[in-house]
């Protein structure tokens, strides 16, 4: 039972027994083992073994307020005493969920007045496909059933987000992408042969509107992107970048989907990354930061055009058959209504805005370092891309695992981060850092790679 002791060795072999872990090789983890976390206080996390480490990666970019924040903990044991679980089908609803929703469109661009509450990202991607498949049926054009997504995005492991995720490793063996599902070159500069950021943005436009071309304009329903694409390696498009490719959808007539699991509450300076550029999307994706990391929840903002396209189309006595037990779940909600607070009336938002200047410093400050091609960053989202030759851009062989040797490394210095394949270091600390912590988080990456050297 869970009350009972139970030794280390006990559970790293009933992990290695017993536990599937997301985007892991099963057969390197029965070798490696798991590295079980006990607690965590602030930015730190403390190991079963003792260690204790700096998260610079929040979690998985989603534990925005630290962790350890006891007023989240109250509004949640609160709640469950309450109500534990309200349903949100037979027109049933609960309190918390009416008022995070309404606290949502509030703070998210313009437009955005509905929302659908799910568990996570990959949900909350997966509902906004079959919305807009529902959309384009309701409103009489139902040939639009093309979707574009960028090279390099990631939009989840859904069965059909996973097929607008364009990363190598959620394809192979799992037959996606379907054959509604494109892609377009990632706005990636450092890796462009663009001049300048004017043309780096011209030919995302130009690509997406070939796209369109070639599937035939009246077949195309949506383009989705990551405002900063993150587990495709942290690609920060130039400024402007958003607001033509939210420009060029609305000249073709399609919808355009920001994905904002990532750069919501936060991440990237704003609230929300499409406010940077005044951008306000036809859909919009939310969750990480929205619960940083204490329940699992995620949203789908709508627009007024795209709610009353379904509805007008609907026959008033047929449910609109897409749910889930848990949408708008109580508990989840009171959650996200005590982490909002805390971005906005206790600090954190405007925290994250301030040490965001010694994170820019930091991560400009690696580029003179041996092994570092290039750094990039917008907020607190960054990223650290090794190269094996500084001038010829080139990357180190992949037989080399150095993303491997590199977060070990890091681990063992005390910080963690992400380590991609590629060999970028992806970083995005709780925007409760201190400065003290993000001069921390600096010396201990510069100390690992010089490690490897
Ligand atoms: N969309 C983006 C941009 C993401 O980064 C992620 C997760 O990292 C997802 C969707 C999927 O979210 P989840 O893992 O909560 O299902």
């Amino acid at each position: 039972s869970p009350a009972q002791p139970i030794s280390n060795r006990s559970l790293l072999e009933m992990d290695r027994d017993h536990l599937i872990h997301p985007v892991t090789s099963f057969r390197a983890h029965e070798s490696r083992g798991a590295t079980i976390l006990q607690s965590g206080d602030g930015m730190w996390l403390t190991d079963i073994d003792g260690n204790r480490v700096l998260d610079a990666f929040a979690g998985l970019w989603c534990v925005n307020v630290g962790y350890g924040q006891e007023s989240i903990v109250e509004a949640a044991v609160e709640q469950m005493r309450r109500l534990p679980y309200a349903t949100g089908y037979f027109h049933f609803g609960s309190e918390p969920a009416i008022r995070l929703a309404e606290k949502l469109v509030s703070l998210t661009p313009e437009g955005l007045n509905h929302v659908f509450f799910t568990l996570g990202g990959s949900d909350a991607v997966d509902s906004a496909i079959r919305y807009i498949t529902h959309y384009w049926n309701a409103v009489g054009q139902p040939s639009r059933k093309q979707f574009i997504a960028l090279e390099r995005g990631y939009h989840g492991s859904s069965t059909t987000g996973s097929g607008l995720t364009a990363l190598a490793n959620f394809h192979r063996n799992f037959d996606v992408p379907l054959k509604w599902q494109h892609h377009i070159p990632s706005p990636y500069g450092y890796r462009s042969d663009a001049a300048d950021d004017a043309e780096l943005i011209a030919q995302s436009v130009g690509h997406l509107k070939t796209k369109v071309a070639q599937l035939g304009n009246e077949n195309v329903a949506a383009f989705f992107c990551e405002p900063i694409q993150g587990s495709g390696g942290v690609v920060v498009p130039p400024k402007g970048w958003l607001k033509a490719m939210r420009d060029c959808c609305t000249d073709l007539g399609i919808l355009f989907v920001a994905d904002e699991v990532i750069t919501g509450f936060g991440r990237t300076g704003p609230l929300f990354a499409c406010e940077a550029e005044g951008v306000s999307p036809d859909l919009m994706t939310l969750a990480k930061g929205l619960t940083a990391g204490y329940a699992p929840m995620g949203a789908l903002m709508m627009s007024d055009k795209v709610y009353h396209g379904i509805a007008d189309g609907a026959s008033p006595d047929l449910a609109i058959g897409h749910g889930l037990t848990y949408s708008g779940h109580p508990v989840s909600a009171a959650i996200g209504l005590e982490v909002l607070r805390l971005y906005l009336d206790g600090g954190i938002l405007a925290n994250g805005q301030s040490v965001s200047a010694k994170f820019e410093t930091g991560l400009a400050a690696l580029s003179d370092h041996p092994l570092v091609g290039d750094t990039r960053g917008r907020g607190m989202l960054g990223a650290i891309e090794l190269v094996a030759d500084k001038a010829s851009k080139a990357r180190f062989a992949p037989e080399l695992k150095l993303a491997d040797r590199l977060f070990a490394a890091g681990y063992g210095n005390g910080v963690i981060f992400r380590a991609f394949a590629d060999n970028i270091i992806g970083l995005a600390p709780a925007l409760c850092c201190s400065d003290d912590e993000m001069e921390m988080i600096f010396a201990r990456i510069r100390k690992t790679l010089d490690g490897l050297l």
